[in-house]
């Protein structure tokens, strides 16, 4: 798909959340539906969890303090946020940041994979168990970090790279460093694919 029909397909995507109410209880008490930011034509996706107070202030996912150490990872790793596209599997701020509930993790659910068939990234990297268990149900996040998995969605094949949410990490010194190091490996693993 040529580029201005992606983000024209992507606009399309956002109406169809706000006319069809998706969950209408997050909807009502967050300023906005956070979608997703970065480069449409991107061979990475980033999907984390549900936009936070920042984010939903501005409209844009991981401008929070988890979002300062995702980029500085980004940079570390030679890339920068207009490489890749960023998202979240609920796209409304739940109220005090609690976690989602599966309810509305599904609800989202068919608009991330509508999400994924515009991109078509090469590679899906999960941020958290909350993205990390629609894409691999079965998975332990502490066996299977860092470590491709190819997965099948009727039209998509997809390989996806689970690592830990970087907020977890932030201030916890053997989560971060493990995060960091999975994240480094990241550009080497796609070059093999
Ligand atoms: N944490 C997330 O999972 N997503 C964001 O957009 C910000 C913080």
């Amino acid at each position: 798909m040529p580029h201005h029909q992606k983000a024209h397909a992507m606009r399309a995507l956002e109406e169809e959340i706000i006319a069809f109410n998706i969950t209408p209880e997050l909807a009502k008490q967050a300023h906005r539906l956070v979608i997703g930011d970065g480069n449409l034509d991107a061979d990475i996706v980033f999907i984390g969890e549900a936009p936070g107070k920042k984010e939903d202030q501005q409209g844009l996912p991981f401008v929070g303090a988890a979002g300062k150490f995702l980029d500085l990872m980004l940079e570390e790793a030679g890339m920068v946020r207009a490489d890749v596209y960023i998202t979240n599997i609920v796209k409304y701020r739940p109220p005090n940041n609690r976690d989602p509930k599966p309810a509305e993790k599904e609800a989202f659910w068919p608009y991330l994979l509508k999400q994924l068939e515009i991109i078509r990234p090469k590679v899906v990297i999960t941020l958290g168990r909350h993205s990390m268990g629609y894409f691999l149900p079965n998975a332990v996040i502490g066996e299977v970090h860092g470590q491709p998995q190819q997965v099948h969605f009727d039209t998509q094949a997809l390989t996806v790279i689970p690592l830990y949410h970087p907020a977890a990490a932030l201030y916890n010194g053997s989560l971060r460093q493990t995060l960091i190091d999975d994240f480094l490996a990241v550009p080497k693993l796609i070059s093999k694919l």
